[in-house]
């Protein structure tokens, strides 16, 4: 975690994201400052795992680390159809105190979309939310471009109408799998200032 202290993570944590706060130290680069946390959940291939850092890490300025595995947790568990929910999992990546959290799993991750009650996917994230998960279950080797997506969210964007662009409507089809993982003019501009 470097020099920034848990107390001041749980402070900025707080504040769900706000730049302004990062600034508190005169010459501190909120970019670089930022601590996205890679969470392994229930032992992941550690390629995947190092495929969503790689694609992190040459897309955004701030700083990735990997946190410590732990099993994927029961309350997420979806019985009837073997997989873990992911607004559950969302939720129990909230006790890790750094600025933003992104859960890396293989097992198959679901949520209620496209009037299903239970719709499989292959990540998700809150528009401006503090944690993110991806599942590789779906895209396999490309988890990086779905992480780079899903924390695309986290920093406020919504989905965008270009079909090339990273941040497009998955529409339950995949979708954003099958783009370069680069933003389109328009949501580059709403991010510059965390963008390589
Ligand atoms: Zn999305
Ligand atoms: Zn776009």
């Amino acid at each position: 975690m470097g020099r920034l202290g848990l107390g001041r993570l749980l402070a900025v944590a707080a504040c769900a994201g706000s730049v302004a706060t990062l600034s508190a130290r005169a010459g501190d680069d909120p970019r670089t400052e930022s601590v996205v946390g890679v969470l392994p959940l229930g032992h992941p291939d550690q390629r995947n795992v190092e495929l969503v850092e790689a694609a992190l890490k040459r897309t955004y300025r701030f700083k990735v680390v990997e946190l410590k595995g732990v099993p994927l947790p029961d309350s997420a568990y979806y019985a009837p159809r073997h997989r873990y929910r992911a607004e559950k999992l969302i939720a129990f990546e909230q006790k890790w105190p750094t600025w933003k959290v992104i859960g890396v799993t293989d097992r198959d991750i679901s949520t209620t979309l496209y009037k299903s009650k239970d719709f499989g996917i292959m990540g998700f994230g809150y528009i401006g939310g503090r944690s993110c998960v991806v599942s590789s279950h779906r895209p396999h080797e490309r988890v990086g471009i779905i992480a780079i997506h899903e924390i695309g969210h986290t920093l406020g964007l919504p989905h965008c109408p270009n079909p090339k662009c990273v941040m497009r409507d998955g529409e339950g089809k995949g979708l954003v799998a099958k783009t370069t993982g680069k933003f389109c003019a328009v949501c580059a501009s709403k991010i510059r200032q965390w963008l390589r």
